[in-house]
């Protein structure tokens, strides 16, 4: 049996409706933001079982040890991103259920999106052509080297943690564009962000974040 896009009861319009108030509570203010959130059916990016919590601000096990981000992050994360350039072309490392993909889908020109396990890309391109989003390109490989061969990017969202920053991935940013990134070890992380004025990188500290840790290579 597969779930209906659109939803009903816990997994409805009134419930994405709910999630963007609660968003909104918690000082999301990009109103583009705000409808992607509206828009995107969450309940399709997480196992039947727990559909009925996808709109609650948290995250959730999506298998394999990883977990969907919080709402709450994938917002954050997108309004920093789309702040003050026109934002174009977007890397994200860590494809995992595809949400945040799906989300960035809607507000950007293209999304490439790169996963280091097999199964959980499969499942996210399943997504992304069950609701017909086609503008997303993503590949089965290590993400902490970035997407070289794609590059350069507007943007680069990273949501899984490394415990020191991968440098290439700032090679791969136009000038003027942002890396968007947790780091540090479980239970100290934050997220930064780092943007790119010529040869120079300028870092800010946004805040305190929980995410699973990057890891290196792939897993089938
Ligand atoms: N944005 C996703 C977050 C999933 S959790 C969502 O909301 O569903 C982070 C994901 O990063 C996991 O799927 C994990 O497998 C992936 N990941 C960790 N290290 C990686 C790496 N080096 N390259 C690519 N993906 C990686």
């Amino acid at each position: 049996m597969s779930l209906s896009i659109t939803g009903v009861g816990m997994t409805s319009q009134r419930a994405r409706d709910r999630l963007v108030n609660i968003l909104r509570e918690n000082n999301i203010k990009n109103e583009a933001v705000l409808s992607a959130v509206a828009s995107v059916p969450r309940h399709l990016f997480v196992d039947e079982a727990l559909a009925s919590r996808a709109y609650e601000n948290i995250s959730l096990p999506i298998g394999h040890g990883q977990t969907i981000s919080q709402p709450y992050m994938v917002a954050r994360m997108t309004e920093v991103l789309l702040e003050g350039e026109n934002v174009k072309r977007v890397l994200e490392v860590g494809t995992g259920s595809g949400y945040q993909t799906a989300i960035l889908s809607k507000l950007v020109f293209s999304v490439f999106s790169v996963e280091r396990i097999k199964p959980l890309l499969e499942n996210a391109r399943d997504k992304f052509r069950q609701l017909k989003l086609n503008n997303i390109l993503t590949r089965y490989s290590d993400g902490g080297w970035g997407w070289p061969e794609k590059a350069l990017y507007d943007a680069i969202i990273v949501t899984a943690a490394p415990e020191t920053l991968p440098t290439s991935l700032l090679e791969q940013l136009v000038d003027g564009g942002k890396l968007i990134i947790p780091i540090g070890k479980k239970g100290e992380q934050e997220l930064f962000l780092f943007q790119r004025l010529g040869d120079k990188f300028h870092k800010k500290v946004l805040e305190k974040v929980s995410f699973v840790p990057l890891l290196k290579g792939r897993t089938e």
